[in-house]
């Protein structure tokens, strides 16, 4: 009944005002997010047989900021250049369209790379690809933790739209770089993956290659994700239930 009364509390609060949402209890049920699936294309992801064990969330950023690079613009597909050309994506307006994910995910495809998701600024949560399945985000890479290498084959990569100063003139506070509704659901993201694996670590792509990667980057609030031991706050506070 205690439980039933929470969740009512929590609902209502929820319809009524903002504010009262605030004043849920700190144990309140969080509801699992709501997921935009959009697969990403079969050859930037290796399919798991049985079932992986996932222990590790390595936290990336990615744009559109390039899309105009001869480089790219040459092993970019069919369908990216479809999409960009249905939203008027010139060099002129590609500012307004960095952090629009459905160009991002036609950059995976031409380098053949790939992350779980991708959370976009206002927070929507796409999946490109299973948590079962080992996603190509994070290349060489050593945890900053115990020493294992591979990262890959042990953790869920997620990708925040965001750029970095040095990329991005424009990013110059941690509010420019990230917004509260990305750390918003990217902590329902990893307290949904607590309850499905032993999660022990988050940590940075910059952290488990570092020097070859800058992301997520300075502006990144690590406080708001984790411990100073690297564990998902997410994890620690539903564990203590
Ligand atoms: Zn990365």
């Amino acid at each position: 009944m205690h439980r039933l009364a929470l969740v009512l509390t929590v609902l209502l609060g929820a319809l009524s005002s903002a504010c009262a949402w605030a004043e849920a209890p700190a144990s309140a049920p969080v509801a699992p997010p709501e997921i935009v699936e959009s697969r990403i294309a079969a050859n930037c992801y290796n399919v798991h047989d049985g079932v992986r064990s996932i222990d590790t969330v390595v936290v990336h950023y990615a744009s559109a900021i390039y899309w105009f690079d001869p480089s790219f613009q040459r092993i970019l597909g069919d369908e990216g250049r479809a999409y960009a050309e249905s939203i008027g994506l010139t060099r002129e307006n590609l500012a307004q369209h960095k952090y629009d994910w459905q160009l991002v995910k036609p950059i995976f495809e031409a380098y053949k790379v790939s992350a779980h998701y991708i959370i976009a600024r206002d927070g929507t949560i796409v999946r490109l690809v299973p948590d079962n399945d080992r996603a190509w985000h994070a290349g060489q890479s050593t945890m900053p933790t115990d020493g294992r290498q591979g990262v890959n084959n042990f953790s869920i990569g997620i990708e925040l739209m965001s750029s970095h100063p040095k990329d991005d003139p424009t990013v110059v506070t941690p509010q420019d770089a990230y917004t509260e509704a990305q750390y918003a659901s990217l902590t329902r993201l990893i307290a949904m993956f607590c309850e499905k694996h032993p999660i022990t670590a988050v940590v940075g792509h910059d952290e488990i290659a570092p020097g070859r990667k800058t992301d997520p980057g300075p502006l990144f609030q690590w406080g708001r994700v984790r411990t100073p031991d690297y564990r998902p706050l997410a994890c620690v506070e539903s564990a203590s239930e």
